[in-house]
């Protein structure tokens, strides 16, 4: 089997590759209400949240549908929304809010900057109603810095609107702390699911104030938690992927949750960035800057992308491309996933074979 370097999907557990073949079900029986009741409690348990404040809403599709099922759902139509970008999420948003004709004003870094928290002052005008900004920017592994930006918020009483996608079930997430009204994540990332389900966890509240304005048949938050917490769904759910998300949570809780799984992350990077440093890889920024989900590296000198790609790939790993305007200069490695410390030593054979080639 190849080992998935990308950021998601992953490498499954062999239990959750199990959890898939439970017996075939309809989403409108009483077992589907059950598993769906539990996959929404698991969800709120990884942070700890109580479930008279925050409610957890499931949807079929990608990262980019619960993105997008926050940001139309949970800004009124007389919202407006500060878009914090420094990478290709973070554009992300602000492409949605456009679509959707949703008032919203940009601060823009280059991809992988550091967010400078004086600037999200400055641009917190009386009329910005929220704050949408990107938890780990996958685009280059930086890990956004959230405490002094959400102090910033909390004093003008702003509430933020997180892309937790590439960091809900590994990095710390602190959701009163932050001020949050929502965070947007994914099955198949940090939580080892399959791809097919991704969710919202939301502030009922923010619900609640958001109420009246809808933008979107399929991708309204209100509609799903209203359905789902009388044991219902207004569309049919993926429900393969609800008994891998159910499973991948269960290991997830038992491994020792976001905690342990960041600890696992860190150890097994701090591993790779040691490992390619000796084959003189450098990586796009430094180890404190960087989420422990995913890692940039400037290509190795004189090497393209793909031959890089293809010669790792043949011996059996699958790296990721940089986007835009780094797709020549870097590669992206996640460590997300059912792998093994022992499986990063062999990729970094992997890499100095292809290198000496
Ligand atoms: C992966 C990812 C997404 C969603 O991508 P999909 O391809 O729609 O699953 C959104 N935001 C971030 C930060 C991501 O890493």
């Amino acid at each position: 089997m190849e080992i998935l370097l990308n950021p998601g999907p992953v490498n499954l557990s062999e239990r959750v590759r199990q959890a898939l073949l439970k017996p075939d079900l309809c989403h409108r029986e009483e077992e589907f209400t059950i598993l769906q009741n539990d996959i929404r409690n698991k969800l709120l348990d990884v942070y700890n949240l109580s479930a008279e404040e925050w409610t957890a809403v499931l949807i079929t599709g990608s990262g980019t549908s619960a993105m997008e099922a926050m940001l139309i759902s949970l800004v009124p139509a007389e919202g407006r929304v500060l878009i914090i970008e420094n990478g290709v999420y973070g554009e992300r948003l602000s492409r949605i809010a456009e679509i959707y004709n949703i008032s919203y004003e940009t601060l823009h870094y280059d991809w992988g900057e550091e967010i400078q928290p004086q600037d999200v002052e400055k641009s917190l005008t009386n009329d910005i109603s929220h704050v949408a900004l990107v938890h780990h920017e996958t685009t280059t592994g930086r890990l956004n810095i959230l405490d002094p930006i959400a102090a910033i918020c909390r004093s003008g009483n702003i509430p933020i609107l997180l892309d937790g996608v590439s960091s809900f079930g590994a990095e710390a997430v602190q959701f009163d702390e932050w001020n949050l009204h929502a965070c947007a994540a994914t099955a198949n990332k940090c939580l080892h699911g399959i791809p097919g389900t991704s969710f919202v966890i939301c502030k009922r509240g923010a619900l609640q104030s958001s109420a009246g304005s809808q933008r979107s048949l399929y991708l309204d938050l209100h509609t799903y938690v209203e359905q789902q917490d009388h044991g219902g769904t207004p569309f049919t759910q993926s429900v393969q992927s609800f008994y891998a998300l159910d499973e991948a949570l269960n290991e997830h809780r038992e491994d020792g949750g976001p905690a342990a799984r960041r600890e696992l992350y860190r150890r097994r990077m701090a591993l790779l960035r040691r490992g390619l440093e000796k084959l003189g890889i450098r990586a796009l920024l430094p180890e404190n800057a960087c989420s422990c989900v995913l890692n940039s590296f400037h290509l190795p000198d004189k090497m393209e992308y793909g031959l890089l790609h293809d010669g790792l790939k043949s011996r059996g790993f699958v790296i990721y491309a940089g986007q835009g305007g780094l797709v020549k200069s870097i590669f992206r490695i996640s460590l997300m996933g059912a792998i093994s410390d022992d499986d990063i030593l062999r990729f970094l054979t992997a890499v100095e074979e292809v290198i000496r080639e």
